[in-house]
């Protein structure tokens, strides 16, 4: 089993941090599977089963991760998976539901086809939506498919190549080694601390002067106008300041990953 991920900057557990943010309109968890690494699911599930909420996993960056030699997406009551052009896989656009709870996959199928009835032609009995996915895509998703295990060796071989040449480098945080856990690494994201003497933004910046292109984290939810909490997830905000996704793509190859990190160390002298 792999050790309980811990919310670090508290010393506290998932568990416990996601329990106290439980109000009596909560109906779901929804974890994300960001960057390719698995969340950390049996306390996820755990608190689930403990208050009767329905888990719903967003795996869209995680296609082929494992959790407990689980694949991401087949642990919760539902899984959705992103075929958008950036993704692991692609589709162009679209994506996937995953459940083995046959209700629920019926009535998505429903609702992706306007809520019309599966007997009865022009009948909806359900309030729907066209989110059918075309066949010209789905004859894409499948040749796609046919090539996932082999993108996703390329994409650890490059991961590993990073962390080997990153790994003595002051102030950089690199994605933990978590036993049980399979990160397929969709992008390869790192964080920088006072040690490594330059802000996030700045590193991006000197990246971009040696036609390296990254990209920041992603701005949490509570600090967007719609949902805005003022100071209310301080890990969050944290993380969005200090991290920097660096080049993934599969295509990348051993000797772009050794100049990349060698403007990173030579970044700040
Ligand atoms: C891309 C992405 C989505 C959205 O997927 P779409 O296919 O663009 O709707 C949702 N969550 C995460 C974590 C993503 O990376």
């Amino acid at each position: 089993s792999p050790q309980p991920y811990v919310y670090r900057a508290m010393g506290r557990s998932i568990f416990e941090v996601t329990e106290e943010k439980l109000t009596k309109n909560t109906r779901a968890i929804l974890p994300v599977h960001i960057y390719g690494q698995p969340a950390d699911m049996d306390p996820i599930m755990a608190l689930a089963k403990k208050h009767s909420l329905t888990v719903i996993e967003d795996a869209a960056q995680a296609h082929g991760a494992l959790y407990n030699d689980r694949q991401v997406g087949s642990i919760g009551d539902a899984g959705a998976f992103s075929f958008f052009g950036n993704k692991i896989i692609t589709t162009g656009e679209g994506g996937m539901i995953t459940t083995d709870d046959a209700e629920l996959a019926h009535k998505a199928r429903l609702l992706r086809n306007h809520g019309m009835s599966e007997t009865r032609t022009y009948w909806h009995d359900h309030l729907g939506f066209n989110y059918r996915m075309t066949n010209l895509q789905a004859a894409i998703g499948v040749a796609q498919l046919e090539r996932i295990d082999e993108i996703l060796k390329t994409k650890i071989a490059l991961a590993q190549r990073y962390k080997n040449l990153l790994k003595d480098v002051p102030g950089v945080i690199q994605p933990p080694d978590v036993p049980g856990i399979k990160n397929v690494y969709w992008m390869y994201s790192i964080r920088l601390d006072e040690k490594f003497g330059m802000t996030a933004e700045a590193l991006q910046k000197v990246l971009r002067e040696n036609e390296i292109d990254s990209r920041p984290f992603f701005i949490p939810v509570h600090e967007l106008p719609m949902y805005e909490e003022k100071g209310g997830y301080p890990v969050s905000t944290e993380l969005s300041k200090t991290g920097l996704s660096l080049p993934s793509s599969p295509k990348l190859t051993h000797e772009d990953i050794d100049r990349i990190t060698s403007v990173v160390r030579k970044a700040t002298g």
